[in-house]
C-alpha cells in the first residue's frame, strides 16, 4: 500500500506574502493537491491556531498569509473557504483575530469567523469510536463543512509536549466543551476521540516563525521557515515531532490518536517529500526546561498543576510569574505553592502559603487563598497574591502602579 505523504518545504528567510504563497502551494502540490477532496461548490473550513491574543511573529498564532494562500487555492477549486476559530477558554476570539492580522483578510473579502460569537449554532454529535468521549457539541458550520484544513502553528505545549494539527482541532469547540476535555474526559484521549468525528482532510503547518520553550503562548519565537503539509493530520504531526526533536511518547494527543489508528504515527509508514527531516531538524526546548531558564523560581516556590487543568489556568499562572518578575517581585513568592486543576486533595503545604487558582478549586476556597474565574485573568491571580499581602508577601499597590 502506498505510504501517506508528508511534505516539508523550506522557505527563504523572512519570507514575504508571495514567497509564503509559493511555499504553501509547493507543499500542497507535493502531497498530490486538493483536487481529490475539494470540489466546486464545497464549503471548506480553514482552522488556524489563534489561541492567544498575540501576533504571528510572536510564534503563538498562525500567520494569516498561510491561511490566505490556502484560501486562494480553495477558491481556485470553485469552493468557499471560511477561516474559523474559537480562542482559548475565556478569551475574546475577535480580539485574537484582529491582533493576528486576520481583520485585514476580512477587508480583502475573505470570510473570517469567530466561532464564539452569538448566533453560531451548535449541534451535538455522537462519537461512536470515542474511548472517553461519547458525544460532543460542535458548531454546525464545522460539522456540515465538506472539508476541514487544520492550519496550526508549530509550537511546544506545556501539557501536550507540542501543539500541531491534531490538537488544533480542539479549537473549534465551545469553551464549555474545551473545559470538559480537560477536567472530565482527559485532554489527550478526548482530543484523539474528537478526531474520529471532526477529521481534517488536510493539515498545513505554519512553521515559519514557530514557538520554542514556553508554549503555547509564552515561548520564544523561533524562525524555522518551514511549511509542513499532508492529508493525514497524525502523520503530519509525527513528522513535525521528528523535526522538533520530540518523541511521540512525549506528545499525548498525537500519541493517543496514533494508538487509535486515526492516522499514521509511525515514521516508517510515512513518505517524507521535499526536504529531509534531518536537514531541517532542530531540538525544541521543553516547557520545563524553558521555565527553569526564564523564571528562576524563588526558594520553596512550587506550582502544582493537576492533569485536569487546561491552558487557561496554566497560562495565567505563568503570566503572573512573568508579571512578578518584571516588577522585581518574584523573590516575594518564596515558600508559596500555587495550585490549579480539579484535584481531589489540596497539596500538602501550609494553607497560609497556598494559592488556589480557578473555579475548579472553588470547593476548597475556605481553606486557602482563592482566585475565582474560569480561567481567572493574570491580574486576578496577582490579586490572589494580594490576599497574601495581609501577611506581607506582595505590595500589590506598587505592582499595579508599575503595570498601569
Ligand atoms: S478553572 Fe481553570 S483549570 Fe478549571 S476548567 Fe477553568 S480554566 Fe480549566
Amino acid at each position: 500500500m502506498a505510504k501517506t505523504k508528508v511534505a516539508i518545504v523550506k522557505t527563504c528567510e523572512q519570507p514575504d506574502e508571495k514567497e509564503i504563497d509559493a511555499a504553501v502551494r509547493r507543499a500542497v502540490h507535493l502531497i498530490g493537491g486538493l483536487a481529490e477532496t475539494i470540489k466546486s461548490g464545497h464549503t471548506v473550513i480553514i482552522k488556524p491556531n489563534l489561541v492567544a491574543v498575540r501576533p504571528p511573529e510572536s510564534g503563538a498564532t498562525t500567520d494569516p498569509r498561510v491561511c490566505k494562500a490556502i484560501a486562494d487555492m480553495v477558491r481556485e477549486m470553485g469552493a468557499r473557504p471560511i477561516i474559523a476559530e474559537s480562542s482559548f477558554v475565556g478569551l475574546d476570539t475577535e480580539e485574537a483575530i484582529q491582533v493576528a492580522g486576520y481583520d485585514k483578510l476580512r477587508d480583502d473579502g475573505y470570510e473570517v469567523l469567530d466561532l464564539k460569537q452569538k448566533g453560531i449554532e451548535k449541534v451535538t454529535i455522537p462519537v461512536p469510536e470515542g474511548r472517553a468521549l461519547k458525544e460532543v457539541s460542535v458548531p454546525r458550520i464545522v460539522v456540515e463543512a465538506d472539508a476541514i484544513i487544520s492550519v496550526p502553528k508549530m509550537k511546544t505545549h506545556d501539557q501536550a509536549g507540542v501543539t500541531l494539527a491534531v490538537k488544533n482541532m480542539k479549537g473549534v469547540l465551545p469553551d464549555a466543551w474545551k473545559r470538559r476535555f480537560h477536567h472530565t474526559y482527559g485532554v489527550f484521549q478526548s482530543t484523539a476521540d474528537l478526531l474520529t468525528v471532526i477529521k481534517p482532510s488536510f493539515a498545513v503547518v505554519d512553521g515559519i516563525i514557530s514557538m520554542n520553550g514556553l508554549g503555547p503562548a509564552f515561548g520564544e519565537a523561533l524562525e524555522m521557515d518551514l511549511i509542513i503539509a499532508g492529508t493525514d493530520a497524525v502523520a503530519v504531526d509525527t513528522v513535525c515531532c521528528a523535526v522538533m526533536g520530540f518523541e511521540l511518547e512525549e506528545c499525548g494527543c498525537i500519541r493517543e490518536a496514533a494508538q487509535m489508528k486515526v492516522g499514521i504515527g509511525d515514521l516508517s509508514d510515512i513518505e517524507v517529500v521535499g526536504e529531509a527531516i534531518a536537514k531541517v531538524h532542530y531540538r525544541f526546548k521543553r516547557t520545563e526546561e524553558a521555565i527553569a531558564e526564564a523564571i528562576p523560581f524563588p526558594q520553596g516556590f512550587n506550582i502544582v498543576v493537576d492533569e485536569t487543568a487546561c491552558s487557561g489556568c496554566r497560562n495565567q499562572i505563568l503570566s503572573t510569574l512573568f508579571d512578578l518578575k518584571e516588577a522585581n517581585l518574584l523573590e516575594e513568592a518564596a515558600g508559596w505553592t500555587v495550585a490549579c486543576g480539579r484535584m481531589d486533595q489540596l497539596p500538602e503545604t501550609p494553607s497560609e502559603r497556598l494559592l488556589l487558582v480557578g473555579a475548579c478549586l472553588a470547593r476548597f476556597k475556605n481553606e486557602a487563598a482563592f482566585v475565582e474565574g474560569c480561567p481567572p485573568n493574570s491580574r486576578d491571580v496577582i490579586r490572589g497574591f494580594g490576599v497574601a499581602q495581609a501577611v506581607g508577601m506582595v505590595d500589590i499597590d506598587a505592582l499595579e502602579a508599575e503595570q498601569d
